[in-house]
């Protein structure tokens, strides 16, 4: 029953201390991945569960001792929670060098919360000269090295294995994707589910629990709702979906840091699977934190939204994230240039009204349809 699939999905998304719970009763260590990349791929083939730290809705207090208030309340969450205990008993965090503010989540973790080991992943701003696929790589192989002072085994062969986890992975959450834009009766907030849902179970058991999904979808379903694209960091708050479905809005496609983008790049086939990681994450593109100078995700944007027959693009703006901000202003103009409506909200982690957004995305759905 789809139902059942479904409510397995939010079960683990809405509960991500239970995932780590059980995974560590069965005797599995724990390695935190904070946003937005990270080799998860290495973390795995070394025997360990990778789990997203995302941070969570929250009111933030003993983080704000370590950062001040204009930073982004995702990495502000982060730390908060780690603070709290509620990642306790996990062996590491891997933290990417991805952004200004994911930057100094590190060195504050440190001090901040000294019972779970920091792993920094530095990435170079140029990725795909050859130069860069060597630093990345360097990078690589210094998270195996931390991996290794808890207990982790690296082997080659395992990698080789774990690219393949995950490249199944990624192809299913492609179809994912690709279903739901044809299939108006699965809600915003299920959505947000079955995406959220990945960071907390292993990636063979998400990849089986997609696969189940789409067996039991059926038909596409007659689409009486408003298509939209929706871009942004993260969009997994209840009462933000709440909104999108109270509006009649439908999800054909996403530009989300913690969604699709996490998807849309496989390891490649090589001799060497480090090597092959590497690459992987030279030819990552289209997302705000992967430095272009072209910017082609603002084009990917307009041509997605035109590809699917979405109505208009929300953009979801988490407050203080300096990468989304640059961007916002060439999507707006190419969004205008090919006619294409767009509308900004802004969410933040500590957020309790949404009033605003309900005001503003309700203004949108009234001039799309008028
Ligand atoms: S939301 Fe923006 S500022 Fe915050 S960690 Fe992500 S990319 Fe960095």
């Amino acid at each position: 029953m789809i139902q059942d699939t479904i409510r397995k999905f939010h079960e683990a998304a809405a509960s991500p201390r239970a995932q780590m719970e059980k995974y560590m009763a069965e005797g599995k260590k724990i390695v935190l991945t904070a946003p937005v990349y990270t080799p998860e791929e290495i973390i795995h083939s070394m025997g360990f569960v990778p789990m997203g730290a995302w941070g969570a809705d929250m009111e933030l207090n003993r983080a704000k001792e370590y950062f001040p208030a204009f930073l982004c309340s995702i990495v502000q969450s982060i730390l908060e929670l780690g603070i709290r205990g509620a990642y306790k008993g996990a062996s590491a965090i891997v933290i990417p060098s991805l952004c200004d503010t994911l930057k100094t989540l590190g060195e504050n973790w440190k001090y901040a919360v000294d019972d779970i080991k920091f792993i920094p992943m530095t990435y170079p701003q140029n990725r795909k000269p050859d130069y860069g696929i060597a630093f990345t790589k360097a990078g690589y192989e210094r998270v195996i090295r931390d991996l290794e002072e808890l207990g982790g085994k690296f082997d080659p062969e395992a990698l080789k294995e774990s690219n393949k986890v995950y490249n199944a992975h990624n192809a299913v959450m492609r179809r994912v994707d690709e279903a739901l834009a044809v299939h108006p009766e699965i809600t915003a907030a299920e959505r947000s589910d079955i995406f959220r849902s990945a960071f907390f179970m292993t990636k063979e058991e998400h990849t089986a629990l997609c696969e189940e999904f789409l067996a039991e979808l059926g038909e596409a379903g007659a689409d009486a709702k408003l298509g939209i694209v929706v871009s942004g960091i993260l969009t997994d708050a209840p009462q933000l979906n709440e909104i999108f479905d109270d509006m009649g809005m439908h999800i054909v496609a996403d530009d989300v840091a913690a969604q699709s983008r996490q998807y849309r790049t496989d390891v490649p086939e090589m001799d060497d699977p480090l090597q092959a990681l590497a690459v992987k994450f030279a030819n990552m593109d289209n997302c705000s934190v992967l430095y272009n100078v072209k910017k082609p995700r603002v084009q990917w944007i307009v041509d997605t939204a035109k590809a699917r027959g979405a109505k208009g693009v929300v953009v979801v703006m988490t407050k203080f994230c300096d990468p989304e901000e640059f961007d916002y202003v060439m999507i707006k103009k190419a969004c205008e240039a090919a006619d294409l409506p767009l509308a900004l909200v802004e969410v933040d982690r500590q957020m309790v009204h949404f009033e605003q957004v309900r005001t503003n995305l309700e203004t949108f759905r009234d001039m799309l349809t008028m």
